[in-house]
């Protein structure tokens, strides 16, 4: 293939086919983009943009200042730093910060001005859409055991408990919408729900609850109940979660040194989560644009003594997750609109509970696995994929939502 823009050879990027792109071209000389097979787009080139506004913020955990430098392609910035877990930060693009990479705004402006000015009009690279598929037809009738369908139909569920799923119903107990870390008088009490995002039309992201992004607060008493108490940190259910990765324990350690200074320790199913190969941003690969991103420990708004880490988040830190250290060592999962790594405030409603810190899981574990069902759940629907495919907890997980009444 020859570049649209400059005649140069493009090269083709080694990725693998997927349902959302077929083929990436990248010219070897003035780096236009194109893809090919792509959802919209049987042929989709880019258009130009600006040297500042064109390329990704490099992102790495093997280089502490990764940000400075724009990600190139192939795990490597545009000055030749390589890194094996090289990629394009998803939390922003790069270019326009004071301490922006010398080499990489050189290689920058080299790249732009190979661009002839005529051909920087955003209509000058020419888009071939694609055929419509067979669902966009009218009259397309979906398989019964097609995910999305409102009244999908499921194969036979496995008998008996499946997974950590624990059998329907779930507790007696009445929801009191609240969770206690540390015991007696010091615990901190937090309003208590599962932000997730919508299954399809099982559970609806429907706005009707509080929401960050496209994550919505269902009640605790609404998903489905786990066996808590087995999740013991050692993710036996997750298969080989494979051996610690130096670059990742490189994150860790300082934390938790720090940590050890106010008597506190990570937890093991934290440390396997953030630091173990297999699990290592296993939560980024369903997480629709939420991605792990450990910074800390802070100490958290609702106690000083207590702190905080977070691990994880969406694109837009619009909801933030965070491992809560109480300081008498109980720890569970929260959630926050706010990042408390780069702001730190007391911030205490009139009636005295904590604004915008929720609690969401019991174990980092137990939130690993309930984020990793519902995550391949909503790629499920999203992809129409029949329920034959599904794993039995995921199975046994959606039919909790077709066995309950729709609300009206
Ligand atoms: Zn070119
Ligand atoms: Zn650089």
């Amino acid at each position: 293939m020859r570049c649209d823009v400059c005649e140069s050879p493009m090269a083709r990027w080694d990725l693998p086919p997927s349902r959302w792109c077929r083929e990436i071209w990248i010219c070897t000389w003035c780096h236009a983009v194109t893809q090919v097979g792509t959802v919209d787009y049987e042929v989709l080139r880019f258009p130009y943009a600006c040297w500042d506004l064109r390329w990704e913020a490099a992102w790495s955990d093997m280089l502490p200042d990764a940000g400075r430098h724009a990600y190139a392609l192939r795990n490597a910035t545009l000055c030749g730093l390589e890194k094996p877990d090289m990629e394009g930060s998803q939390f922003g693009m790069w270019g326009g910060r004071a301490d922006d990479c010398p080499d990489c705004t050189a290689a920058a402006q080299t790249i732009d001005a190979r661009w002839p000015e005529d051909r920087r009009t955003y209509e000058f690279r020419v888009c071939v859409p694609a055929a419509p598929r067979p669902e966009e037809e009218p009259g397309y009738v979906p398989p019964a055991d097609e995910l999305g369908r409102p009244d999908v139909l499921l194969p036979d569920l496995p008998p008996g408990p499946v997974g950590r799923l624990l059998p329907e119903p779930a507790s007696a107990h009445p929801e009191t919408g609240f969770r206690t870390i540390g015991d007696g008088p010091h615990a901190v009490c937090l309003p208590a729900f599962w932000a997730g995002g919508g299954l399809g039309p099982y559970r609806p992201f429907d706005e009707e609850e509080q929401h960050f992004a496209w994550f919505q607060a269902y009640p605790l008493d609404s998903v489905p109940a786990l066996d808590e108490e087995s999740f013991t940190g050692d993710f036996a259910w997750f298969g080989d979660i494979g051996g610690p990765l130096d670059h990742r324990t490189a994150v860790t350690d300082p934390i938790a040194a720090k940590l050890a200074d106010d008597g506190l320790t990570l937890p093991a199913d934290f440390v396997a989560l953030i630091t173990r190969a297999h699990l290592h941003r296993c939560l980024d690969r369903v997480g629709d644009c939420s991605w792990t991103d450990v910074a800390g420990p802070v100490p958290s708004p609702a106690h000083p003594d207590d702190r905080m880490v977070l691990f994880f988040r969406d694109q837009q830190s619009c909801i933030v997750w965070y491992l809560y250290l109480h300081r008498d060592g109980q720890y569970a999962v929260v959630c926050s609109s706010r990042d408390y790594t780069t702001e730190w405030e007391l911030r205490y409603r009139q009636d005295g509970e904590i604004a915008e810190l929720y609690w969401c899981a019991p174990s980092v574990e137990s939130f690993v696995y309930r984020f990793l069902i519902e995550g391949t759940l909503i790629q499920a629907i999203r992809n129409r994929q029949p329920t034959t495919e599904l794993t039995p907890e995921a199975l046994t997980y959606l039919a909790h939502y077709l066995t309950i009444a729709p609300h009206d």
